[in-house]
């Protein structure tokens, strides 16, 4: 797969580190294919995170995602999902690696500056999740 989602979280916008974030995803060989500020509704990120529905966070979760804008943006390159995976680093920033997006930017396991799609078949949902096709280059 070459395609991947990702969503720069509330936490990062608030703190200014959009261009930064965009700065280290362009070194490191992605294209923008879709991009945009936006701010999910709580029906949105009820629906983005069903799949943690059960989790005990998931409020926590809801009310962190729509607390503020996003950037949501599609991403290409070769081996996108997990290359960008292995760009921002674990979820928890105490474990992430030296360097990575969420080693520099993320503040807890919660509130971790930025999102990356698990799979190629998740990046291709979430990515019609916020985007329609002529929003696509
Ligand atoms: P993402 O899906 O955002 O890329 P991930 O795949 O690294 O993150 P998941 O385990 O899928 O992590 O969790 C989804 C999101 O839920 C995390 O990015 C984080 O914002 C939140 N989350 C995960 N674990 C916790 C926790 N223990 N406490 C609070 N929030 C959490």
């Amino acid at each position: 797969g070459n395609r991947t989602f990702t969503m720069i979280k509330p936490d990062a916008v608030e703190k200014g580190h959009i261009g930064a974030i965009l700065d280290q995803i362009n070194a490191s060989g992605f294209r923008i294919v879709a991009m945009k500020l936006t701010q999910m509704t709580t029906a949105d990120a009820e629906t983005f995170y069903a799949v943690h529905k059960e989790r005990p966070f998931f409020g926590e979760l809801v009310e962190f995602m729509t607390r503020g804008p996003i950037v949501a943006a599609i991403l290409e390159k070769e081996n996108a999902v997990e290359d960008f995976r292995t760009l921002i680093g674990a979820t928890n920033p105490e474990d992430a690696a030296e360097g990575t997006i969420r080693k520099k930017y993320a503040s807890s396991v919660g509130e971790n500056a930025v999102h990356g799609s698990d799979s190629d078949e998740n990046a291709a949902i979430e990515g019609a999740f916020h985007f329609a096709g002529r929003e696509m280059f």
